[in-house]
C-alpha cells in the first residue's frame, strides 16, 4: 500500500501547480511510472480518484505511462532494455551496469481548465 503516500504527494504537486497558475479544474494528469519503482498503476489510479474527491482534481482522468527498465553497460557501452530480474548486458555478458531508466515517477503534464 505504499502507493498511497506517493499518490498523495503527486496530487499535492498537481494541486500546487494548479493553484499557482489560477487553474479552476484539473482535467487530466499524465504520469510516468518507472518499472523499477514497483508501483502498481491501478493502485495509484484508485488512490488518486479517492484522494482527488473534493479538490480541483476531482473527476480528473489519470493517464499512466509505464517507463521500461533500461540499462547501460559500463564495460562495452551498450544501452539495452532489461528485465527486473536480469540486468546482465546482452552485448558482453558483463554485470557492471548502470540503470538509466525505469526508476522515475513524475507528472509529465497536466490538462487544466482556467
Ligand atoms: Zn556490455
Amino acid at each position: 500500500m505504499h502507493e498511497l503516500a506517493i499518490t498523495q504527494s503527486l496530487l499535492a504537486v498537481a494541486l500546487d501547480h494548479a493553484r499557482g497558475a489560477g487553474v479552476r479544474r484539473i482535467l487530466s494528469v499524465r504520469l510516468k511510472i518507472g518499472e523499477l519503482t514497483g508501483y502498481v498503476p491501478e493502485a495509484v489510479e484508485m488512490n488518486f480518484l479517492a484522494l482527488a474527491a473534493g479538490t480541483a482534481a476531482e473527476g480528473a482522468s489519470l493517464v499512466i505511462e509505464a517507463v521500461p527498465l533500461r540499462c547501460s553497460c559500463r564495460k562495452c557501452g551498450r544501452e539495452y532494455p532489461a528485465r527486473p530480474d536480469d540486468f546482465t548486458c546482452p552485448g558482453c555478458g558483463g554485470g557492471d551496469i548502470a540503470v538509466t531508466g525505469g526508476r522515475e515517477m513524475f507528472i509529465e503534464s497536466l490538462e487544466v481548465e482556467t
